[in-house]
Order: structure tokens, then C-alpha cells, then sequence
């Protein structure tokens, strides 16, 4: 019997990388590499998580499990019975991740930029952790499973991400100029990564399984896809070339990296191009949760409440903006419980909480809304007997509300333990909502400006404030769907005829490594079983048609 040689895999991770974006660029021959892995390999929509956000989607990737399983449904979450929130990182995170149980299984891993794995775990290898929270803009030695492997690449070629573009500050010309930012980043991200496979093989480690992932590509939707998409309903006709060709030109930028990083893990490797989510376009429209509860009588405010939330948000904006990005991410890793504290301060101050049965975070990355249940949060009002009554109640607010012209606002409201299934679905809102398309395009969530006292829950934005910003959405929004593109040896053995989502992506890549994993996972593995019963048969019939059995 000849040894197989050892089974490998290399993932590319592009961050709310969409096909809707892909598939012209390829036929416009923009694309050469994806272009010719999707000839020669299988593609189809990768199903996110709800919410289709960053950090429950890519910790999905990682355990196999849904939100309601690994507990991670957002950058922050409340903290239990408190009206405060903390930020949250892999530590509050379930669930045995997909490095990790390669790593233990004598598998070497190389995991560079994947969101939500701060701190690092320890492997076999190397990991260099993603953003752990909202305003971390750097990677250095801390950010890494093995500093002194990191600190000897980036003597070589630089850190994996320099603190060198602040999304927070919207200068007149940031549209101009981050473009450059990003593709420049994408360049010193591939240097970093090609670096690190020769000094691991340069030490007979060899990669067997490698992750590695790129932000820009949902940076650049973000921010540009009204300048790339001229039917957008916030696309500006005035803007620069510049500005139109940038999600043309990360994503151009993103297929050389590709090419260059699978060409130097080896084509030996299985290769698997995903995304966490997708990307589209934002409606002009910006809609406020906690005004829609307020108007149904669900949410009160006290008289003082305006000022209070005013203050609030004046400090914590402040407090935000007035940092250079390396002190905003030193806050964020040292002092933490402060910056969750302004943010908590400025999202739930003003309510009168004994009259208020129904309140929303106001967060676009988790749309959900709380029940101010009595015995559970502090100061609540709503009877245990009433909880599903007032659950009733919110849903039916919720999904009666209407944009003008009658489309509506919320595509989905449901009852937490109707999305989520696991020992985590406590964490999640006691109602889990899902915008509606406008038109086409993405409502964004934004929180109610409470010093405007007659403000429509439903806001039209005009002129500059279309670009996006605090108060205004982003002009590109996340889509559920994101992809799924595999190439190289094993690509013919995945069965993709059932949908495939987030969640079968782990199970699918340890069957190939062939680890061997304990415990329930959400997900399935899309490999076709290897010599199954359905396989023996086909082999024994072809052997009968040869004359070889009876
Ligand atoms: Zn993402």
C-alpha cells in the first residue's frame, strides 16, 4: 500500500467578499485568479450566521457551531441583568476552534487576521489575531501565538497590520485617500504571510493548514459601494475615479494576493476562497428601533432623558475621537471596562426603566430587542406571566411597521430560541430581528437622537450625510449569503448540491485533515463520505461490468 501523501488545506479568507461583486469583475477579466478557480473548481453562496456580522460569523468558521452554541453575537454584548454592555474577544467564546484541534492533532497551522481570536490560543505554528475590538487598528508581538516567530517576521517585513487608517475620522478627502490605505495594506498583508510560510518552512514546519484573512475587502464596501454602484440610492455622481474604481481596485488587489499566497502554500493544498457574509448596498434610509417601541408604547423616557443621552454621547465621542488610533487601541486593550462604560452610558441613559417593558441596544451589527423582564434585569417591569405577551407585542410593532410606500422595515422578528439552538441562546435579545431590503438595498439601524423630540422613527438622509458615519449607517451594508470557491485536490469530493453554510465549513475541513473531533457540532462536513456504502456499490458494479466479479 503506497502512504498518500499528508492532506492539506489552505483557506482564503476575504471578508464580506460577495458574488455579486466577483462575477462581473471576472467576466470583465479583472479577476484572473478567482476567475480560474472557479472554472476548474466548485462554487456556490455560503450561508452566514444571523446576524451576518463579523465576529458570530467567523467565530462559526472556527467551532462548527452557531451563535447559540459559541456565545459570540457581537463585538460587545449586555452584561447579564446590568443595562451596560462589555466588549467581547475569543475568551467569552464556546467551543473548541478549528486551529486548536488541528494543532493538537499534530497538524501545523498558520492563522493570520481571523476576527475574533484575540488573545491568541496557543499552536503549532503560528496565529496573529484579527481585530479584537471596534478600534484596535494594529497588530504587534501581543497579537500573536508565538511572539518571537512574529517579531522575527515583521523585523523582515513589517507588522501584519499597521495602526495606519482611522475609520473613525472622517476627514473631507478620507474617501480619496483610504483606498490607498487598504491596497497598500493588502500588499504588506501578503508580504507579512509569504514571510512567515518560508521561515516556518525554513524550520521543517510546513503549514498543513492555513488561514488567512483579509478585512479590506469589507472595508472597501463599506465605505465605497455607493461610489461603485451607480444605482445605489446614496451614489454620488460627482465622485472621482478614485472613488468608483476602489471596490474594483481591493478586489483586484485581493485576486494577486490570492494567487501569490496559494502559489507559495503549494498547489498541493486544497484551496477554499470564503467570505463570512456578503455585501450590498445601504438604502438612504436610517431607521431607529427605540422611537418605533416608544411610538407602540413600549419604551418610555424620562424627563430628563434627552440631556442625559446627549451628554453621554457627546463624552463618549469625545472620549473616541480625540485619541490617535495607537491610544484608542491601547484603551481598548487595557482599559476596556472604560470604554464599555461610555459605551453602556451613551446607548441606555435617559430611560425610565420602570415604565419601559421593551428596549433595543440600537446596534446595527445585532439588531434584537430586549424584554425589561422583572427578577432578570435590574430595574424590571415586565411580570414573568407577561414575558410572552410583551414578546407578542413587540413582534407585532415590529413587523407592522411600514417604510413609506408600504414595503416593510423588518424582514423578521422571531423569538430567540426560534433562530438559535444551544447553551448560549440566553445571550442573545429576547426578539431577534432582521432588517428588511429597501428596494434592494440595506436599512441601517442607528440609535435614536432623542434631543429631537418629534423625529420619525424612519429618517431619509440628504446630501453629504449620505456617505455614512456615526448617526447615518455605512453606504454599504453586510448580506447573508456569503461564498464559497474551492479549487485543487479534494475540490471534486465536496457536494454542494444542499446549501452550505458557515457552520459546515470546521467539520469540513478537519474530515479532510482527517482530525478527529469529540462533540456535537451544528455543522456537517460537505465532503462526500470517502468509500461509503453508496461508493462500494458503484465501485462493485463497475467491477461486475468489467467481468471481474460475479
Ligand atoms: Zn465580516
Amino acid at each position: 500500500m503506497s502512504s498518500e501523501p499528508p492532506r492539506r488545506v489552505l483557506v482564503l479568507g476575504l471578508d464580506g467578499a460577495d458574488f455579486d461583486v466577483i462575477d462581473p469583475l471576472i467576466a470583465a477579466g479583472r479577476l484572473p485568479h478567482l476567475a480560474a478557480w472557479r472554472r476548474a473548481g466548485v462554487a456556490k453562496p455560503l450561508a452566514s450566521t444571523v446576524p451576518p456580522m463579523s465576529f458570530p460569523a467567523w467565530s462559526t468558521f472556527l467551532t462548527g457551531l452557531g451563535p447559540g452554541g459559541h456565545g459570540l453575537f457581537d463585538f460587545s454584548e449586555r452584561i447579564a441583568g446590568a443595562y451596560r454592555l462589555r466588549f467581547t474577544n475569543a475568551t467569552h467564546r464556546r467551543g473548541a476552534t478549528l486551529l486548536g484541534r488541528a494543532s493538537r492533532a499534530g497538524r501545523r497551522v498558520l492563522a493570520l487576521g481571523i476576527p475574533a481570536t484575540f488573545p491568541p490560543e496557543p499552536l503549532d505554528g503560528l496565529g496573529v489575531s484579527g481585530f479584537d475590538a471596534p478600534v484596535s487598528t494594529g497588530t504587534d508581538p501581543r497579537s500573536a501565538s508565538d511572539p518571537a516567530l512574529y517579531a522575527a517576521i515583521a523585523a523582515r517585513v513589517g507588522p501584519w497590520k499597521r495602526p495606519d487608517l482611522d475609520e473613525g475620522a472622517h476627514e473631507s478627502d478620507f474617501h480619496e485617500r483610504a483606498v490607498a490605505t487598504l491596497c497598500a495594506r493588502i500588499e504588506s498583508k501578503t508580504r507579512f504571510a509569504l514571510e512567515a510560510l518560508s521561515q516556518l518552512e525554513r524550520t521543517g514546519r510546513r503549514p498543513d493548514l492555513g488561514v488567512i484573512v483579509f478585512a479590506e475587502s469589507d472595508t472597501v464596501a463599506h465605505h465605497y459601494w455607493r461610489d461603485h454602484d451607480p444605482a445605489s440610492p446614496r451614489h454620488d455622481p460627482t465622485a472621482s475615479a478614485v472613488r468608483r474604481s476602489a471596490v474594483a481596485a481591493v478586489y483586484e488587489r485581493l485576486d494577486a494576493a490570492c494567487g501569490a499566497l496559494r502559489e507559495a502554500f503549494g498547489e498541493d493544498a486544497l484551496c477554499v476562497v470564503l467570505s463570512d457574509h456578503g455585501s450590498g448596498g445601504a438604502s438612504h434610509r436610517v431607521v431607529h428601533l427605540n422611537r418605533r417601541l416608544a411610538d407602540c408604547g413600549l419604551l418610555q423616557r424620562s424627563a430628563s432623558g434627552g440631556r442625559l443621552e446627549a451628554a453621554a454621547r457627546a463624552a463618549r465621542g469625545l472620549a473616541l475621537r480625540a485619541l490617535p488610533p495607537a491610544v484608542a487601541e491601547a484603551l481598548f486593550r487595557r482599559a476596556r471596562g472604560a470604554a464599555a462604560r461610555l459605551e453602556s452610558a451613551a446607548r441606555f441613559a435617559g430611560f425610565d426603566w420602570a415604565r419601559t417593558p421593551a428596549f433595543c441596544e440600537e446596534a446595527n451589527t445585532q439588531p434584537g430587542v430586549w424584554i425589561n423582564l422583572r427578577g432578570r434585569e435590574a430595574q424590571g417591569c415586565v411580570a414573568p406571566d407577561d414575558y410572552e405577551r410583551v414578546r407578542g407585542a413587540v413582534i407585532e410593532a415590529l413587523c407592522d411597521w411600514k417604510l413609506p410606500g408600504g414595503a416593510p422595515v423588518v424582514a423578521r422578528a422571531r423569538r430567540r430560541e426560534q433562530v438559535y439552538a444551544g447553551p448560549c441562546v440566553a445571550r442573545a435579545p429576547d426578539v431577534v430581528v432582521e432588517l428588511a431590503l429597501d428596494a434592494g438595498y440595506g436599512l441601517c439601524l442607528v440609535p435614536t437622537p432623542w434631543s429631537e423630540p418629534a423625529a420619525d422613527p424612519i429618517r431619509a438622509l440628504a446630501g453629504e450625510a449620505l456617505a455614512g458615519g456615526r448617526g447615518r449607517g455605512t453606504n454599504g451594508t453586510h448580506r447573508p449569503d456569503g461564498i464559497w470557491l474551492a479549487t485543487g485536490p479534494g475540490a471534486e469530493q465536496l457536494d454542494l448540491a444542499a446549501a452550505p453554510a458557515l457552520e459546515d465549513v470546521a467539520p469540513t475541513l478537519l474530515r479532510w485533515l482527517g482530525v478527529a473531533w469529540e462533540g456535537d457540532l451544528d455543522g456537517v462536513s460537505l465532503l462526500r463520505a470517502e468509500y461509503g456504502p453508496e461508493d462500494e456499490a458503484r465501485v462493485a458494479a463497475r467491477l461486475r461490468a468489467l467481468g471481474y466479479l460475479d
